[in-house]
């Protein structure tokens, strides 16, 4: 029964999370911007409602043998859904998969470039399957396709001014008394109390690399038919050659003390054996081009002339050019999935659907200019509007301005956040936005300006001669005591300076980022900032009962979900599958644990609260510090209990920056820590940073955002461009000198910005 206009979705009655019972209706293949404070129900409209019901609608349509395979999505809480069509998020979660998933295999690059290989490389060697490093007759035999191998370091593995009796070989499973470090002392070849450093060369090469043999005379206590093998040559065997996952976990911290990763010795990182590298187009071996950056391999490709060919260079061009016109050409084919950025993340995901030729489809993005500088904004905005012309409905959560002017249809969310929002408070055009009350609309009118008194540094840190990445032997003098902002085109170089190198120089760094939180699947607000400890005190004084009652995963948890309040079964082509426990409903313990209580509510009605109604809860000193620290970084609408793994990038940022808010005289570096903050809450975050280095700290931040820049003490810029055309410093120095410099690209749009 369809009803209503058809190029509209219709929405009636949303109550998810905290949205009102609204009514809304979003023009079909059109752009449409959903903006608002951070907890105002954008993402409850349209990933919970919006997104989910797509899904839920289309699971529907397969057989039952597949519906039961299928994750079951329970029905978002709204009275009518019309015309949705299939969606597809493209979010800036880390792209899942291994080592052997890269950029070149994401985007299916490299596929295309394995067949235009098999087609017309020299000499002609077999099918294209054959150039996969995934694939049996194609990958490296010595590292099996990966690229590296792991290898131990001898000089970490030995303590060489010791003798075997003192403790010689320095991993735990080798320490004095067991039965590994026996094999060697019994064996009857070594003085137990010479110095390694002592050994004479055949000694050294019998402790460390023979293999197994009889020994000639062990001392008593040899097991009889036991062999004598070198410690490397045992290591590699009963550590190394076992699958990583099988190797006992409390191994791990001592495996990476000894342990290094490098370069595969046979195939030099190339992944493919020496037959598939001997093939060649143009002088060049397809791992020797899936090492190019993508701007150089559109070049290299197109001097491709073969007639035969002329198809697949297109096709491959063609997206090498997306990669490109979305502020990736600095990335190469080859580079790991799993070490790219959240916005780098995103815009690879949104190459793939470029590509595809479906059509009428929904697209959902959040947050997209993340990570890009105000020059890169402008193509991410061709790129939707492209999306948008090939017949798609494009669904946008932002909160920059320079994204928030092509929506074709804006959709205000407010006027606060959790149960102070959940309402659109405005619905129109961009123009309309502008000339609103709302805080999106104030927030859109405001006028920028310089700081007036800068700070003077008390120091520096110095930085020498750093080649990280694409770093080209950066020197440079990092101001102590003082906010630096550290700017410049995507992939120039910002975090291979700041969370590459500075660390490894400065080990007392405090990193803020986006990061998972440290802690388990049970961690949230209310556990990572401690006072889930004296909440559970407080139930246990009130109850006269055992505090570990109250832990999730002690012995007062629902034992079917094990104080999880889900179970969650993985599938393995997509996201695992969560849904709420069906023996707890959610609520994490069990039945007489929820039958204590705290001024009226159970442990679970007290996780549930978020932060401002617990602020009124509680009135424990150290209790309500911790709260007024979350609100402060402007968290009030998250809730004690919310699963960690539940919050995006910018509020696990933030929630770190709160557990440092108190603290003096260290060094803070944050990465873009406007990521998810509206318009209004940028100042807040600004005056937080600015508490910070007042109260003695140094901050160090990425950061796009031109309000944050133009309040910094000092501006570091990288540039000129990004990858091999990136990697030095451009300009060091005040905002208000960057403005003059005619030479940055970041003073330029400064400039346009305070103007
Ligand atoms: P936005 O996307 O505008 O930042 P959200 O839709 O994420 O806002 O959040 C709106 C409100 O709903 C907030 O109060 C948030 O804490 C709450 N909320 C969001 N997701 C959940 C959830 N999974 N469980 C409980 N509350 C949630
Ligand atoms: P920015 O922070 O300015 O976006 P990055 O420091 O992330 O820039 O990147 C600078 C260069 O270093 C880019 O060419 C990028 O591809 C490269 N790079 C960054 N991280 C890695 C990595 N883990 N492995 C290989 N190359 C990397
Ligand atoms: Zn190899
Ligand atoms: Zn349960």
């Amino acid at each position: 029964m369809q009803s209503g206009k058809k190029d509209q979705i219709i929405i009636k009655g949303a109550r998810e999370n905290n949205l009102r019972n609204i009514n809304v209706s979003i023009p079909k293949k059109k752009i449409t911007v959903l903006t608002g404070v951070s907890g105002s129900g954008k993402s409850s409209l349209v990933f919970d409602t919006i997104a989910a019901e797509a899904q839920r609608q289309l699971n529907e349509t397969f057989s039952s043998f597949i519906r039961h395979r299928l994750p079951h999505y329970g029905q978002p809480d709204a009275d009518l859904m019309q015309n949705l069509s299939p969606a597809i998020i493209v979010d800036q979660k880390q792209i899942r998969g291994n080592a052997r998933s890269t950029v070149g295999t994401i985007t299916d690059i490299y596929s295309l470039l394995r067949l235009l290989y098999s087609r017309i490389g020299k000499p002609f060697i077999g099918y294209s399957n054959i150039f996969s490093f995934n694939h049996p007759e194609g990958m490296c035999p010595v590292c099996d396709g990966l690229g590296t191998v792991t290898a131990v370091d001898i000089k970490k593995l030995f303590d060489r001014s010791k003798s075997l009796n003192e403790g010689a070989i320095l991993f735990p499973a080798f320490a004095p008394g067991s039965a590994l470090w026996k094999r060697f002392v019994l064996s009857g070849y070594f003085d137990n109390d010479k110095k390694l450093k002592d050994y004479t060369e055949e000694e050294w090469q019998l402790l460390l690399y023979q293999e197994e043999i009889k020994p000639k005379s062990p001392k008593a206590g040899w097991w009889p038919s036991a062999k004598y093998e070198g410690v490397i040559t045992r290591f590699n065997k009963r550590f190394l050659d076992t699958d990583p996952e099988d190797s006992k976990k409390s191994l791990q911290p001592a495996m990476r003390q000894v342990v290094t990763k490098g370069p595969c010795p046979a195939c030099k990182g190339a992944r493919l054996n020496e037959k598939v590298l001997s093939c060649k187009i143009h002088g060049k071996n397809i791992a020797e081009n899936a090492a190019l950056q993508v701007s150089d391999l559109i070049k290299e490709i197109g001097r491709i002339k073969e007639a035969a060919a002329q198809t697949m260079v297109a096709a491959i061009i063609e997206r090498l050019t997306h990669l490109e016109g979305i502020g990736l050409g600095y990335l190469s084919l080859n580079r790991e999935t799993s070490t790219l950025s959240g916005g780098e993340s995103q815009r690879v995901k949104m190459v793939r659907h470029l590509g595809s030729s479906l059509c009428d489809m929904m697209y959902i993005f959040d947050e997209p200019s993340t990570g890009l500088h105000a020059r890169d904004v402008h193509q991410l905005n061709v790129l939707m509007q492209s999306l948008r012309d090939k017949g798609n409905t494009v669904l946008i959560v932002e909160h920059d301005p320079d994204v928030i002017t092509i929506a074709d249809h804006i959709i205000d969310m407010g006027p606060g956040a959790g149960k102070h929002g959940g309402e659109i408070v405005y619905e129109g055009t961009v123009k309309g936005l502008m000339k609103s009350g709302t805080l999106t609309g104030i927030g859109l009118r405001r006028q920028p300006a310089l700081r007036e008194t800068l700070r003077k540094p008390a120091g520096s840190l110095k930085v020498r001669n750093a080649t990280l990445h694409n770093l080209q032997k950066v020197s440079v003098d990092i101001p102590e005591g003082v906010f630096t902002v550290v700017t410049g085109v995507a992939g120039s170089g910002k975090s291979s300076l700041i969370n590459g190198v500075l660390p490894r120089l400065y080990p007392d760094i405090v990193c803020i980022n986006q990061h998972a939180l440290a802690g388990s699947v049970r961690s949230n607000p209310a556990t990572y900032t401690g006072i889930a400890d004296q909440i559970r005190s407080l139930f246990a004084r009130a109850n006269k009962v055992s505090a570990g009652l109250f832990t999730s995963n002690g012995e007062g948890a629902c034992p079917a979900c094990k104080g999880l309040g889900v179970t969650s079964m993985d599938l393995a082509f997509m996201d695992a599958v969560v849904t709420t426990c069906e023996v707890c409903q959610g609520r994490r313990f069990k039945d007489n644990v929820l039958g204590y209580t705290l001024r009226g509510k159970s442990i679970d009605e007290v996780l549930k609260l978020n932060v401002e109604e617990a602020s009124q809860f509680f009135s424990e000193e150290d209790i309500v510090n911790v709260l007024q620290r979350l609100h402060e970084v402007g968290l009030d609408y998250l809730t004690l209990g919310q699963p960690l793994d539940s919050l995006s990038g910018g509020e696990r940022q933030r929630i770190k920056l709160a557990t440092e808010l108190e603290n003096t005289g260290n060094v803070y570096i944050l990465d873009e820590p406007t990521t998810g903050l509206h318009l209004s809450d940028v100042d807040n975050l600004i005056a937080l940073l600015n508490r910070l280095v007042d109260n003695g700290s140094t901050v160090i931040a990425i950061e796009h955002n031109l309000d944050v820049i133009s309040q910094a003490d000092w501006i570091i810029d990288m540039g000129p461009g990004a990858g091999r055309d990136g990697g030095k410093v451009v300009f060091e120095g005040t905002p208000a000198a960057l403005i003059n410099d005619k030479n940055s690209l970041t003073g330029i749009f400064l400039k346009k910005y305070i103007h």
